[in-house]
């Protein structure tokens, strides 16, 4: 009997250790890809970022006109409007990212992540709000992730706020996380809305909604924080996590800092 309080009593704990790290994390800012070889939401930069065993790593996802996820940070891929163009179309021999790579399917990036399987994904959709894009792209995502079996792994970010709602009902065992950086945790949270992902001057600006979110048991994450000093103003705030083009210099930071 006492045996089995144990074993509750430890599953417990892993379970809350699991939905809320208790030291702050990093995540790499469209991969690790500040590095020889890699670039941008590259295949390369997912598997840097697990290289250095960061707590998550984060890309772009875009929908072509023929209904394929890519990963990309812009709306356009060498001047070409992602949306108005076929995977074919983004994948021809002449069109390569920096580092020699085609532009990445979803499924490949997620593919590739799984060599690293305890690493978060830190999803974003791009969407300007769009609902027409919007109801074709979110489901999209949604199968993604199920068919890949990577749902446990993903943290939802947008900046467009019906895509946040929409993926808080779609997933709502995922963490989903505005980016927008104008709407106070309380007013994100009667949307269904369970994170903070704002630009780091937001919370210089307003250092209360840190706590806020915290006591309304929501995450909050800040980007793109590269300078030192930043960061450990930050982890003086409060933040969860960091989300940085520079992953191995906030693990130290973040190392001395919880070393206090
Ligand atoms: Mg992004």
């Amino acid at each position: 009997m006492k045996r089995l309080f144990l074993l509750l009593l430890a599953g417990c704990l892993m379970t809350a250790c699991s939905e809320k790290p208790a030291e702050p994390q990093v995540v790499a800012h469209r991969g690790y890809w500040k590095t020889e070889g890699s670039a941008q939401n590259s295949i390369a930069s997912i598997l840097n970022a697990g290289r250095i065993a960061a707590y998550g790593s984060e890309f772009d996802v875009n929908l072509t006109c023929d209904g394929a996820l890519v990963v990309n940070h812009d709306f356009t891929y060498h001047g070409l409007k992602i949306y108005e163009n076929t995977l074919a179309d983004l994948r021809c021999d002449t069109l390569r990212l920096s580092n020699g790579e085609i532009i990445p399917t979803l499924d490949e990036y997620l593919e590739a992540s799984k060599q690293y399987p305890e690493m978060k994904l830190v999803f974003e959709l791009k969407s300007e709000g769009d609902p027409q894009y919007e109801a074709v792209a979110l489901p999209a995502c949604v199968e993604a992730i199920t068919r890949m079996g990577v749902a446990d792994r993903v943290e939802f970010i947008s900046f467009s706020l019906s895509a946040c709602k929409e993926f808080a009902r779609l997933m709502p065992k995922n963490v989903v996380e505005y980016l927008g950086g104008e709407i106070a945790p309380a007013e994100l949270q009667k949307m269904g809305i369970t994170g903070i992902d704002y630009e780091y001057n937001v919370f210089y600006e307003h250092p209360e909604w840190i706590g806020e979110a915290h006591k309304l048991g929501m995450v909050v994450n800040t980007w793109t924080v590269n300078k030192e000093e930043d960061m450990r103003k930050l982890l003086e705030l409060g933040v969860d996590q960091i989300t940085t083009n520079e992953p191995e210099l906030a693990q130290r930071v973040i190392k001395e800092f919880s070393g206090k």
